[in-house]
């Protein structure tokens, strides 16, 4: 059984809900997740925002312009008057929600409903309109399987065991709809994935049925060799490796949510990147295989913070960097890169919710500095069993740049470098002259 995803822009407008079908293959058992329509999620999060800062007023209004969206929404995506209604029922339910909300406590709890709401909604709409052409469909609820712990890490095995009674009560169905994004999480309380989290709901349930294959269907036609947003003339990249495809996610390429790799490749299950505006094109496929010796993309992570620690007493001193890294463990930090010289150690976060506690612990350790606003570039490839010439062409390509921290043979196939991200462009742009 296959899993297929659909993000924002392909599920953006009702034209293209119904152009799903021209890729959904309804002869076969599959799985679609789909995200909140494009926009959506944006406007939950201004809407959570308002309603936190106490502005009810500015929520009402944000409710009813994004309200206003969707009957529009609704009138061209069905044809038939009884399904229209059926689709206002949808959005009359999920904006009354979103209105109620204001004559009680609004926490972070609450906030997370919000959140919830736009894959919600585009999977109703949606199956609505399966039902509107005759083309039969369930719609799983994801919140009655896909859960979080208390660090946040999905369950599989809760997933596999919540979602496989859920499919074997439909055995002639073929199409599943679920949402993307959103779960449960220890507490029992609606949650999510993170932003750009479908990615990862996709994989999850992938590895959570050992499906075949899952496919995430996209804006563009797969993972290309650096950010195109950015540089011009980028190129699709036919195949990656978990390892490669993971490093570019976590390193900033937008096109995968940082976390979506890992249960395809526990699991050892082949994503497709694809494009939902162009079917046909070959996309990536990212599975245990990779070209060998070769470098593959480029990747930026912006809002990095460095860390210097500097202290005499790590001359020779066992120990000392454990006792440096419980610091970031007890504030539950994750460090990105790190280097280290006998005095000083350089590391850099990118969660600073805990900071300054961090920072005056540090304090009892050495000298501390802190530097902002910083930007990681990724290079990431197959370097080969003998590394010649990789660091040397990324340096030279970078050498009218200032560079703040570099981190190479951590992995096989990762060299990164620390900038200043007002330097970022033109790294990545200078990058893909001299290496593509
Ligand atoms: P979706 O809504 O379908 O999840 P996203 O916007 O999250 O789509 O991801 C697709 C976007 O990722 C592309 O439109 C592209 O601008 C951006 N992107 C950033 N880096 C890359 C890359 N290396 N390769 C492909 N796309 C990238
Ligand atoms: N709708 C969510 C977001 O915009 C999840 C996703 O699109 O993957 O972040
Ligand atoms: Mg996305």
């Amino acid at each position: 059984m296959k899993v297929l995803k659909f993000g924002g822009t392909s599920v953006g407008s009702p034209e293209r809900m119904k152009k799903l079908l021209d890729i959904i293959d309804p002869s076969e058992r599959q799985i679609v997740v789909l995200s909140a329509v494009s926009g959506t999620t944006n406007n939950l999060v201004e809407i959570g925002q308002a309603y936190l800062a106490g502005d009810k007023a500015k929520a009402a209004v944000l409710i009813k312009a994004l309200k206003d969206k969707y009957e529009i929404f609704i009138k061209k995506l069905y044809a038939k008057s009884e399904y229209l209604e059926q689709g206002r029922e949808v959005i009359d339910y999920h904006f009354g929600l979103l209105t109620n909300l204001s004559k009680d406590l609004f926490t972070n709890i609450e906030e997370k409903v919000v959140l919830a709401q736009g894959e919600l909604i585009s999977t109703t709409l949606y199956h609505v309109y399966l039902k509107e052409i005759g083309l039969p469909s369930v719609l799983l609820p994801a919140l009655d399987f896909m859960k979080i712990d208390e660090d946040n890490e999905p369950i599989v095995d809760y997933i596999t065991e919540h979602i496989t009674p859920l499919l074997d009560a439909h055995p002639d169905i073929n199409l599943f709809i679920t949402q993307g994004y959103i779960c449960r999480n220890s507490f029992g309380e609606i949650d999510n994935l993170r932003r750009g989290g479908s990615d990862y709901t996709a994989s999850l349930i992938g590895a959570a049925i050992r499906s075949e294959e899952v496919q995430i269907w996209t804006d563009i036609d797969g993972m290309h060799n650096n950010d195109p947003r950015i540089v011009k003339g980028t190129t699709p990249i036919a195949q990656l490796s978990f390892d490669e495809a993971a490093e570019l996610a976590y390193f900033g390429a937008k096109i995968l949510h940082p976390q979506s790799v890992f249960p395809a490749q526990k699991y050892k299950i082949p994503v497709r990147l694809l494009n939902t505006m162009d079917p046909k094109a070959a996309g990536t496929l990212i599975t245990n295989e990779s070209e060998k010796d070769k470098i593959k993309s480029i990747a930026a992570k912006d809002g990095i913070i460095a860390i210097k620690v500097q202290s005499s007493r790590m001359l020779l001193a066992y120990g000392f960097l454990r006792r440096l890294f419980e610091v970031f463990e007890r504030y539950k930090t994750s460090i990105d890169m790190i280097t280290t010289s006998e005095v000083a150690v350089s590391l850099t976060i990118d969660d600073t919710t805990h900071l300054a506690e961090i920072e005056k612990e540090l304090g009892a350790f050495g000298t501390v500095d802190i530097d902002r606003d910083l930007t990681i570039i990724c290079v990431v490839g197959d370097f080969g069993a003998e590394k010649h010439g990789y660091a040397a062409r990324v340096l030279d390509a970078l050498k009218h740049i200032p560079i703040r921290m570099i981190s190479y043979g951590g992995s096989e196939n990762n060299l990164s470098v620390l900038i200043n991200t007002s330097d970022k462009t033109e790294a990545l742009r200078s990058l893909h002259n001299r290496l593509f």
